[in-house]
């Protein structure tokens, strides 16, 4: 059996496929592309087709190289059969994903969701390769998390379980993209940061974010981080209202469940230092005494490239679990 395959992480906004080391976690080569919600489903399997043809053509190898393929989407996921039934990112709706790129490839096929190929990536190779309890909370488009208790994940009885973005902190606050009002998502994810920074610009607040932006493109992370560089203080306002947030679903989590560690991933928890020390600082004195002592946090190591690392050792972490 080849220590090679395929991971294919399948967001909103991109489709990342790479060609990994199963032995060393090494991402060997990697395709990028991004997608577009209203282009359609089968614009969409072309895309992911694509992107490993050329992942494996920029290894210089072959698909007889490869030992199997993993992908992981941002939705709802019939691990079993390998169906993404429900991604309203993506739109994409009972897709049986798996049986698709068997025909096309030959090779076996393991399907999962988003949050939990980054969970894998981080406790096979990242930050939570010494540990066997942890839970990994990723802050994103939304904010998801995935819990591994004793080295398995823990998927809940409908295999849904993890999803802190939904945690409310706010009775009857801020409407959330699952019909709910008040949940941690609408307050300290990404995009609720990028509303916050618009809606206080169109208010007319100044801030030095503006030299930044580019007319009709979203916020970038980079941006953000340049303009905290600069002390700006629309921009401090915003990211320590988010923290204030986040702290709280933090400390639920810590209270209610105990971890020995919480791994923090996302582009704003890698790219500023400022928002994660901030949060966790909140977080210990948030959560119950005991509890916050013990409690270690780590920032995700693998970056971008969680996903696709731990899809492609989805199947080992599968067949894992047979033993
Ligand atoms: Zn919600």
């Amino acid at each position: 059996m080849s220590k090679y395959s395929i991971g294919i992480d399948l967001g909103g906004t991109k489709v990342l496929t790479a060609i990994v080391n199963k032995e060393t976690g090494e991402v060997v080569s990697y395709e990028k592309k991004k997608t577009k919600k209203d282009k359609g489903t089968e614009k969409l399997i072309q895309k992911i087709i694509n992107s490993i043809y050329i992942a494996i053509e920029q290894a210089q190898m072959s698909i007889e190289d490869i030992s199997e393929i993993g992908i992981g989407a941002a939705g709802q996921i019939d691990r079993k059969n390998g169906i993404i039934l429900n991604a309203p990112n993506i739109e994409c709706e009972n897709l049986n994903i798996k049986s698709i790129l068997e025909k096309e490839f030959n090779k076996a096929v393991y399907v999962g969701n988003d949050v939990e190929i980054a969970t894998i990536g981080e406790m096979y190779f990242g930050a939570g390769k010494k540990n066997k309890d942890f839970v990994c909370i990723f802050v994103g488009t939304g904010i998801g998390s995935g819990i591994v208790q004793d080295g398995r994940l823990r998927y809940g009885a409908t295999g849904t379980a993890g999803e802190i973005g939904h945690i409310m902190v706010d009775l009857g606050g801020r409407p959330c993209g699952c019909g709910a009002c008040g949940c941690l998502e609408a307050y300290a994810s990404r995009l609720a940061i990028e509303k916050r920074i618009t809606g206080a610009l169109k208010k007319g607040r100044q801030s030095d974010i503006v030299n930044y932006l580019e007319e009709n493109k979203p916020i970038k992370t980079s941006m953000i981080k340049k303009a905290l560089d600069n002390n700006d203080e629309l921009v401090i306002q915003i990211l320590n209202e988010a923290a204030e947030y986040l702290a709280s679903g933090l400390a639920s989590v810590i209270n209610f469940y105990n971890p020995e560690m919480i791994i923090l991933g996302g582009g704003l928890m890698d790219a500023i230092d400022y928002f994660y020390e901030h949060t966790i600082r909140i977080a210990k004195i948030k959560s119950l005494p005991v509890p916050a002592q013990y409690i270690e946090f780590k920032k995700a190591q693998l970056g971008d490239f969680s996903g696709v690392v731990g899809a492609a050792l989805l199947a080992n972490y599968r067949n894992s679990l047979k033993n």
